[in-house]
Formats: structure tokens, C-alpha cells, sequence
């Protein structure tokens, strides 16, 4: 079987655009590949966090994977902190990445303009570790959202520059894996910026463990425009975004759709994608709860995840020292 990692960073609350545009795909894929989903807390450090918050928010995607559907039978789930390869691999890999190409990367530029006061060396450096990530288990491909099409380029970049500089195929070229529909969620409040974790407004994004009247709140209070027809149309990005997510989760095609709101207002509309928000997260928070409540089979299940993987990280990690005439 083909080799599948993707990881989410612990740094919030986990949101429709993550469940849309990277977990149900994991899910829907899992038993076709053998599978590394991570839980990314070293990338989660690179903007100021609270020790408590990342402790628990660990858990809590833990808990969030498995509530989702991904199955210890078909995938390893594993925290990044816990296989030290991954931060040793990173200084040796930034060693091997040419500022210029760091320097184009448009998420270290998003981030950095809304976070002045705290820009660090490691925001900079973010894909270079993730490059890490997917390298050390010889990855084939990684299922993500759009917004991360150019860090898995970078990571090919990366990759075949080490290959050629050393003449010796030492990593697998990874090839990243992005949907049609639904790989950018776009935020509620603003539908040109993509839906965030870290958007300081809670209204910005649906998270998968909203109770069903703040679902109801945030979608009447999300952007729109005065024109009141219910259709798909690109320069009406926000109910074109409140129709994309309706159809990820009805499954029906657009004309269907219009046709089904045809004559009607926005209110039908919204009513009718909160009634299916609602119906699609609730089972999600039922087993939820049940794995929250349950850390001790929660940190095995972490543990083991770990112990399977790494000893394919410490193989990696041990051919590029050898490569380069480490140790
Ligand atoms: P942060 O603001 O902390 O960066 P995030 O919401 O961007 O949070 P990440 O942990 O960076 O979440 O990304 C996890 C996965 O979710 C990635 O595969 C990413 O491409 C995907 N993803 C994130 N936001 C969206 C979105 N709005 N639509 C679709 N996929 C998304
Ligand atoms: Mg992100």
C-alpha cells in the first residue's frame, strides 16, 4: 500500500474547513493506504501558545481524529513532539533549504503581517519541519487542504535537491493530494479569507464541537449580500461558500441544489444547511466525548502510534546522516 501523512496543528479549535478539506477525506481513504496522521505541536510553537492550552489541545485533536472516524486499524496517530527525529531532521534539512525558497511562502507572510509583535525564527522555518514530516516516512501522498499546495511543493523541492546533490534516491517524492471541492473553506465573517484556526473571530468559523445553537448563530450572522438569489456564482463568494459546505454534506450536485432553493431566501437556506450542520456534527461530538473521557486508552493509543512509527523516521533520519557524513 501506498504511504498517506497529514497532520493538523493543536493551536484551536478544530473547524469545518479542517473536517472538509482534509480529515473526512482521511477517512474516506484510510483502508486504500497505510496511513501517519499527525498531531503537529511543534508547528503549533511557533506563534505564542499557552502550555496548558497546547497540552490539552493535544488531546483533544487525539480525541477529534478518532471521533471523526480514523481507525488505529488502518492509520497510526501519533503526536510530532513524541518522535524526536522530526526536530533533529529539521535542523539538518534547513541546512539544505535556500532562504530564497523560504522567503516565498505565502503562509509565513499571512501569518507574520497578523502577528508582528511575535514573528519567529521557527514561523519562518515552518516548512522546512513540515518538509520533515513527510520525508521521514518516504510519504507518497499527503491529503490537504489548498492553502498547503506550496508547502508540499517546497517539500518536492527540497527532497529532489538532497536526491541530486547526493546522486542517491534518499527520500520518496511526495505528491500532495487536494479535492475539487471543499479544499478552501472560506471564513463566515469575511469570504475572502480562508476559515482559521487562528482567526481572532469566534464567529469566522463552525468548530466540530459547537453545540447547535451557536451553529445556528454563527450561520445567520455569516456574510452574504443583498442580493437574495441562492446560487453559486463566484463573485458572490459568500453564499457561494455557504453552498459549497451544504453540498460537501448533502452531496447533491449545484443544480439540484439551486433548484431546491429556487424562489426562496436566504433564511430557507441557512435554516436548512443548519439543520444538516447539526445532523453531521452530532455524532462527531457523541464519540467525542466518549474518547475525552477516556485518557488513559487515549495517551496508548498516542503511545503506540508513536512507537509503530518510529523506528521508519529513525531509518530515514540515520541513511540522510549517513549521506552527509554525520555521526
Ligand atoms: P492555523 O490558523 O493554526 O494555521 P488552520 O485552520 O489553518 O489553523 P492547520 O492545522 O494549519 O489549520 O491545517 C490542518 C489541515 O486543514 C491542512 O490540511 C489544511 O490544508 C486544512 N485546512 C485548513 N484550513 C482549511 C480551510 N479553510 N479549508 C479547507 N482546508 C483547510
Ligand atoms: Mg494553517
Amino acid at each position: 500500500k501506498k504511504r498517506v501523512f497529514s497532520g493538523i496543528q493543536p493551536t484551536g479549535n478544530i473547524h469545518l474547513g479542517n473536517y472538509l478539506g482534509a480529515i473526512r477525506n482521511w477517512v474516506g481513504a484510510q483502508d486504500q493506504y497505510d496511513n501517519i496522521f499527525c498531531i503537529v505541536d511543534l508547528h503549533a510553537i511557533t506563534l505564542p501558545i499557552n502550555a496548558k492550552e497546547l497540552h490539552q489541545n493535544t488531546r483533544k485533536l487525539a480525541a477529534l481524529y478518532l471521533a471523526c472516524g480514523l481507525d488505529t486499524r488502518y492509520c497510526n496517530l501519533f503526536v510530532q513532539s513524541h518522535v524526536h527525529e522530526h526536530a533533529e531532521m529539521s535542523w539538518i534539512m534547513n541546512c539544505y533549504t535556500p532562504m530564497g525558497w523560504l522567503n516565498r511562502m505565502t503562509q509565513f507572510k499571512t501569518k507574520a503581517d497578523e502577528n508582528p509583535e511575535s514573528v519567529n525564527t521557527g514561523l519562518y522555518c515552518y516548512p522546512v519541519l513540515m518538509a520533515c514530516d513527510i520525508l521521514l516516512y518516504q510519504t507518497h501522498y499527503v491529503p490537504v487542504g489548498d492553502d498547503q499546495r506550496q508547502h508540499v511543493e517546497i517539500t518536492r523541492d527540497i527532497a529532489q535537491r538532497f536526491n541530486s546533490l547526493y546522486k542517491k534516491r534518499v527520500f520518496t517524492l511526495p505528491e500532495a493530494q487536494i479535492r475539487d471541492t471543499g479544499a478552501r473553506i472560506m471564513s463566515l465573517e469575511n469570504p475572502s479569507k480562508k476559515m482559521s484556526k487562528s482567526d481572532p473571530n469566534p464567529a469566522s468559523r463552525i468548530n466540530l464541537l459547537d453545540e447547535p445553537k451557536v451553529i445556528k448563530q454563527k450561520i445567520a450572522r455569516a456574510t452574504t449580500d443583498s442580493l437574495r438569489l441562492v446560487a453559486f456564482d463566484p463573485e458572490r463568494p459568500g453564499i457561494t461558500n455557504l453552498l459549497t459546505i451544504y453540498q460537501m454534506l448533502t452531496g447533491q450536485p449545484e443544480q439540484e441544489i439551486e433548484a431546491e432553493f429556487a424562489g426562496k431566501g436566504y433564511g430557507d437556506f441557512k435554516a436548512a444547511l443548519t439543520d444538516r450542520l447539526v445532523a453531521t456534527l452530532e455524532p462527531i461530538q457523541r464519540r467525542y466525548n466518549e474518547y475525552i473521557n477516556d485518557m488513559v486508552s487515549l495517551e496508548g493509543i498516542l503511545k503506540q502510534g508513536a512507537d509503530r512509527v518510529r523506528p521508519q523516521a529513525t531509518a530515514t533520519l540515520n541513511r540522510v546522516k549517513e549521506v552527509i557524513g554525520l555521526g
